[in-house]
């Protein structure tokens, strides 16, 4: 069941999302995490994004930039490295109507826990590490408006304006991805 993802202006979306210690109970909310992604055409999508106060994401880039089946659950990450520098074009679906170029390391090394509790530790690059730091972001409370500089954001305030008064819900504009 896809539920409503919650906006910029949302107090959950700015705030440290307790860590997962029960997994027996998440099957549920992974499930409607994903309907809700797929519904919203986005390629991530983080707990608190759903008013959801968990550390964890879904994220599925499967068929982007011919990636092949990419359908990911991350709890308790955590970002242990990084390197590189990369730009792209990111959209939000807590920002909708926002597109903005972020500068962002290009690989991490990423720690994790599965849906089943086990622990991962992992190199990753490409889109992929993009997508899990900007869920990791929104799981410590940062929107990609925090990541460019003042004059960029500034370009954007009508928009956030609007988004907090909760006259745009959703975007119109597809083009970029969104997560
Ligand atoms: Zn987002």
């Amino acid at each position: 069941m896809a539920l409503e993802i919650v906006h910029y202006g949302d107090p959950i979306l700015r705030k440290v999302c307790k860590p997962v210690e029960d997994f027996s109970t998440l099957s549920p909310l992974l499930d409607d995490m994903f309907d809700t992604m797929y519904e919203a055409n986005g390629i991530g999508l983080a707990a608190n994004q759903v008013g959801v106060d968990l550390n964890l994401f879904v994220i599925d880039i499967s068929d982007i930039e011919s990636e092949g089946e990419s359908i990911h659950i991350f709890i308790n990450g955590k970002i242990m490295d990084s390197g590189g520098e990369s730009w792209f074009e990111e959209g939000c679906l807590s920002l909708p109507e926002v597109r903005l170029e972020v500068k962002r390391p290009e690989f991490i090394e990423f720690k994790y826990q599965d849906e089943s509790g086990k622990e991962h530790k992992q190199k990753i690059d490409g889109l992929l590490a993009r997508a899990i730091q900007h869920e990791m972001d929104h799981l410590n409370g940062i929107f990609i408006v925090d990541r460019v500089s003042s004059a960029v954001k500034m370009g954007v305030q009508k928009e956030l304006k609007m988004i907090k008064k909760g006259t745009v819900t959703r975007a119109k504009d597809r083009k970029a991805l969104v997560f």
